[in-house]
């Protein structure tokens, strides 16, 4: 009697380990599209054919996924991903800020040797590397629990550094473009030298020689996929022409690939080179796992210049689609579906062309100019205080007060802070202004928007004012254009599809869910701690083996 039950035990043991050994996926794939907001996946989706709409289709998706930031943008998006937690945590407040000493901070930035740029002739004279993020991230975790038998190896690969830096944290290996060569990089706060086989796909893709590119529309122009309102709407884009067609390269400029970068190109190259990083490293040990961050930048540059009703941005979307179906399918022949998780997200999302909104009959549509609306203010504080420039800088959503009036007395530094809020105030397509103080101090309910911008408070790096705007209205520094920066919908709804074959599929979940979740789930999966500083919980809908055995 007593052998039959340790027999049904050590059976039950085998099923148990058997199966819990096939659901682990021994190939994690996180793909970012930069500015892909929700809003563009319900506009497209009847049209998406290839990996968008594969995983869609097959995997559990959220339909209520946002970045919780006041101002949403890559960097802050990226980091958000990678710690699992908010800027208040994680400290990238944005892709740059002022720091204490009032001098521009982008946040990768580091000008130590130890983090000196790959260039290809040796090093740049500036360099990259995670310091700025002040929390450990998923990437660090599954490092820090690899086992000399069953090691993680983290790759995080991007077209813009700050993406791949923000989901690498210190432990993965981050890579991205460089622009003036055309060259895959990274830093030496990554790596000694840049690896052989990065040399080796440089080498044999010999972009830098590059004479032209050329840009296809996917679909014939006449196609129902390309059947929207102002789809060519040139007057109040970046570049008064469409941007499909081909394109001489001009190696004489500072930036080469800036305009490369901004094509399906450079998404298709960069899915070939993670292909290559893929190919490199993935060995046949079953206790091994490789964890791949992608992160698509391309979208994000042209719809910049463009704005997301544009046909560069819808078709830069197809494109995405089809890269993405051949991307998946070729992974295949390394790791089987069954053992490969993907997760398809965003950094956040996009608003239109306000120019074009307005004229579609949205009267308050507006983009104010940073530049005048700083002047009225400063006019205003001069008049009343006698200090020249009050605000030295504005990086939305903060206004930055210069030394001057940082260093004076409390009193009439806190008289200037008041007369600047109210003249926000009084400006149409302001809703608030408050100092960090005053935003820290506020109770708010997790869905409220002000709690958006409590979120994304770092002391010393947000500055003395932080302003909401109304919908649909922006400060720009840019006259022609669009751009992401607003608690809104359009801007922190994003897509979020999770899905592994036979595992976790074909679901819709209605609940709100937040992106600091993506790396929990991440954690719980995998099997290792949470990053240190998060406190979400898993995405629901997720059954995991833990929860499996409670
Ligand atoms: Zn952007």
């Amino acid at each position: 009697m007593k052998s039959s039950y340790s027999a049904r035990f050590i059976l039950l043991f085998f099923v148990f380990f058997c199966n819990a050994q096939e659901k682990s996926p021994r190939l994690t794939v996180v793909l970012v599209i930069d500015q892909f907001a929700y809003h563009e996946l319900q506009k497209l989706l009847p049209f998406f054919k290839g990996g968008i709409k594969f995983l869609h289709d097959n995997g559990i998706r959220y339909i209520n996924a946002f970045h919780a930031h006041g101002m949403p943008e890559t960097g802050i998006g990226h980091t958000t991903i990678g710690t699992a937690t908010w800027a208040k945590d994680h400290g990238i407040i944005g892709n740059s800020w002022i720091n204490e000493k009032g001098n521009l901070v982008l946040c990768d930035q580091d000008n130590s040797p130890h983090a000196a740029v790959f260039s290809p002739d040796g090093t740049y004279n500036f360099g990259v590397s995670p310091k700025n993020i002040m929390v450990d991230a998923l990437s660090d975790q599954l490092r820090l629990n690899s086992f000399p038998h069953a090691k993680n190896t983290i790759f995080s690969i991007s077209l813009k550094s700050r993406s791949s830096v923000g989901m690498a944290g210190r432990l993965g290996n981050a890579l991205w473009f460089d622009t003036k060569t055309g060259n895959f990089t990274s830093s030496k706060a990554y790596f000694k030298e840049l690896p052989a086989w990065v040399k080796i796909f440089n080498k044999e893709r010999n972009i830098q020689n590059m004479k032209s590119y050329t840009w296809d529309l996917t679909y014939p122009k006449d196609d129902q996929a390309y059947q929207f309102y102002d789809l060519e709407d040139y007057e109040y884009t970046g570049v008064k022409r469409s941007w499909i067609g081909t394109h001489e390269i001009n190696h004489n400029e500072k930036d080469p690939f800036l305009f490369f970068e901004k094509t399906p190109n450079a998404n298709k190259l960069l899915l070939d080179f993670a292909h290559e990083c893929l190919k490199t490293h993935i060995t046949d040990n079953h206790n091994e796992r490789f964890i791949l961050w992608l992160s698509l930048s391309s979208l994000d540059l042209i719809g910049h210049v463009y704005g997301p009703n544009s046909l560069e941005l819808i078709d830069m979307l197809y494109h995405v689609d089809n890269q993405l179906n051949k991307f998946i399918q070729s992974l295949s022949q390394y790791v089987p579906l069954q053992e490969t998780l993907f997760v398809l997200t965003a950094d956040h999302g996009v608003f239109p062309i306000l120019e074009t909104l307005k004229k579609r009959g949205i009267p308050f549509a507006h983009r104010m100019n940073a530049d005048e609306l700083i002047k009225v203010l400063n006019d205003g504080i001069e008049e009343k205080h006698g200090i020249k420039n009050a605000i030295a800088h504005f990086k939305m959503p903060c206004f930055y007060c210069s030394k001057e009036v940082c260093s004076s007395p409390r009193p009439r530094y806190n008289a200037i802070i008041e007369d600047i809020k109210k003249e926000l105030m009084a400006t149409p397509g302001i809703k608030a202004a408050w100092t960090y103080k005053e935003l820290i101090q506020m109770p708010t309910l997790p869905r409220d928007l002000k709690q958006y911008y409590k979120n994304q408070l770092y002391h010393n790096r947000t500055g003395d004012i932080i302003c909401q705007v109304q919908p649909y209205n922006y400060i720009d520094t840019y006259t022609s254009g669009t751009a992401h920066g607003t608690p809104y919908d359009y801007d922190t709804h994003v897509p979020l599809i999770v899905y592994q074959k036979g595992v976790h599929e074909n679901k819709t979940i209605g609940t709100t869910v937040f992106t600091p979740q993506i790396g929990v789930t991440l954690a719980e999966i995998l099997n290792v701690p949470r990053p240190s500083a998060s406190t979400f919980d898993v995405l629901p809908g997720i059954i995991t083996e833990k929860k499996l055995e409670s």
